[in-house]
């Protein structure tokens, strides 16, 4: 008997507060600042340009080894960068979203955006290319 009075006293002391449920996807959550999604190659907003330099160290440091560049070689006397990456692929669909790709990169050239929607019907669609990837910063 006490224990269904203990039950009731707690439902009714919710009875009259505000419903918590998100309507979920009309309602999306704010993430916080440390949240990982899915991994960003980032362009700077001033100069335009990617900051990767095809080094190749977060593809080095990622244990699941899904991050693929291919380098390209520019001339300087033109203005162009003097590595770049010509291919910057990731398999998001392996991704585990550890960040020690972001932590590799000397250049701060990758980031963990708040990206989390990424469901798609064919898995070759999470294989991201620079187009897909890019996040101007
Ligand atoms: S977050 Fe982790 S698993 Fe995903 S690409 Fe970066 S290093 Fe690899
Ligand atoms: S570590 Fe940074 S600069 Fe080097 S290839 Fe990766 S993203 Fe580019």
């Amino acid at each position: 008997m006490k224990g269904i009075i203990t039950g009731m006293r707690l439902t009714l002391s919710h009875l009259f507060d505000k419903p918590i449920t998100r309507q979920y996807p009309k309602e999306k959550p704010v993430m916080k600042d440390r949240f990982r999604g899915r991994v960003g190659l980032v362009r700077s907003r001033e100069t335009g340009e990617l900051k990767c330099v095809a080094c190749g160290l977060c593809a080095k440091a990622c244990p699941d080894n899904i991050i693929h560049i291919v380098p390209g070689t520019g001339d300087p006397e033109k203005g162009e960068k003097k590595k770049f990456p010509r291919e910057y692929t990731i398999d998001i669909s392996r991704c585990m979203y550890c960040g020690y790709c972001v932590e590799a990169c000397p250049f701060g050239a990758l980031t963990m955006t708040h990206e989390y929607e990424l469901a798609t019907y064919d898995k070759n669609d999470l294989i991201y290319t620079i187009d897909k990837i890019v996040v101007d910063i």
